[in-house]
């Protein structure tokens, strides 16, 4: 390898570290997030190169930011993992035509919205709330029961007395967070960057009190051990959800076909602004457990789904090429 290369692999390392502890650990994220995904997709390219290079805590082979101080942890019984994410309808063609390939046959993909938010879990035992928790590092996450049940989106007891582990986005409305921001403003306070921020600051307050002012809302799209309830797809296992109370985003879709998918894309693109919640792209899953058990996981996404990420703002991108610049 040569030294301008090995220098470069530190350098993108040190950044792209330095840029997950402040959005993941402070909520304060000091570039956006295309400039963190280029710097990412330059990582993945030169470590593929040299794989030599690679190391266990390199930034991607990590899910997430570090357990705050001031919370429980919650060892998660099942890792909860990132997402592989494409850029182009091309990538996202390759990755339908390899997974195809490698399963031998057609596959039903669920496609969904990528709700810009923080994953979350919740579980519930005899159908009764009684715990509550972040991602964190995948592995262990921060138990923020209390915080989460001031959440009026989230079931406090299901409709029937199940124990099960469901995971999905927590995330702030956008009026909601245009209304937090303003009353911080008026306050001389520091205002959020988006709505994720937001909800990733609101949700992991030390005082309960101030969560619930945050106006904070939820969708669900994981059953776990889907199985014990002989549920064989995405699609009913959303179902499912909604039937047991849970808030569950109604745009999904499930299909075969590549041009529906891509129908999808641009559909969601353009209602992007006039959603009342932020989304950064949408995700395609493959819509058959056996398909998903088949594929596995790698250390940080699973290999049977993939987020396809819009691209950033117009005005964004020329702000943040100003800023590069000077
Ligand atoms: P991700 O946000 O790219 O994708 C994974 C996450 O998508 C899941 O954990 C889940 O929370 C969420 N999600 C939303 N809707 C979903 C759905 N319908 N089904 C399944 N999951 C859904 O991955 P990540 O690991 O959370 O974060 C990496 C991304 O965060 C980067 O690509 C970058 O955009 C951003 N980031 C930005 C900065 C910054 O400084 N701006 C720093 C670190 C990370």
């Amino acid at each position: 390898m040569e030294a301008k290369e090995q220098q470069e692999i530190v350098t993108l390392r040190e950044r792209l570290t330095k840029w997950s502890k402040e959005y993941y650990e402070l909520d304060r994220p000091t570039v956006e997030d295309h400039v963190y995904d280029q710097a990412y997709r330059r990582l993945v390219e030169l470590e593929a190169k040299y794989p030599e290079s690679i190391t266990a805590d390199s930034p991607t082979r990590r899910v997430g930011g570090q357990v705050a101080n001031g919370f429980e942890k919650v060892t998660h019984s099942i890792p909860m993992l990132s997402l592989g994410d494409v850029f182009s309808k091309a990538e996202l063609a390759e990755f339908v035509k390899k997974l195809t390939e490698s399963i031998g046959e057609t596959v039903a993909f669920d496609c969904e919205l990528k709700i810009d938010g923080l994953a979350i879990s919740l579980v519930y035992e005899k159908g009764v709330l009684v715990k509550g928790s972040t991602r964190g590092n995948g592995l262990i996450g921060e138990d923020i029961t209390a915080n989460l049940k001031t959440i009026k989106a989230i079931p406090q007891r299901l409709s029937e007395p199940i124990d099960v582990e469901v995971r999905g986005e927590c995330y702030m409305p956008k009026k909601a967070f245009v209304n937090l921001n303003q009353s911080r403003e008026a306050e001389g306070r520091s205002v959020f960057a988006n709505p994720r921020n937001a909800a990733a600051g609101s949700l992991r307050q030390l005082d309960t009190a101030e969560t619930k002012k945050r106006q904070l809302s939820v969708f669900m799209y994981y059953l776990m051990e889907p199985e014990k309830f002989g549920i064989t797809t995405q699609s009913q296992a959303l179902a499912q959800l909604k039937t047991w109370g849970f808030p569950v985003n109604e745009e999904a879709k499930v299909t075969a076909d590549l041009t529906e998918i891509e129908r999808y894309l641009d559909e969601y693109q353009a209602k992007r602004a006039d959603l009342p919640y932020e989304i950064d792209g949408i995700v395609l899953k493959a819509d058959p457990f056996s398909v998903q058990a088949e594929l596995g996981n790698t250390v940080k996404v699973p290999r049977w789904a993939i987020a396809y990420k819009f691209p950033p703002d117009e005005q964004e991108t020329i702000v943040r090429q100003i800023e590069w610049t000077v």
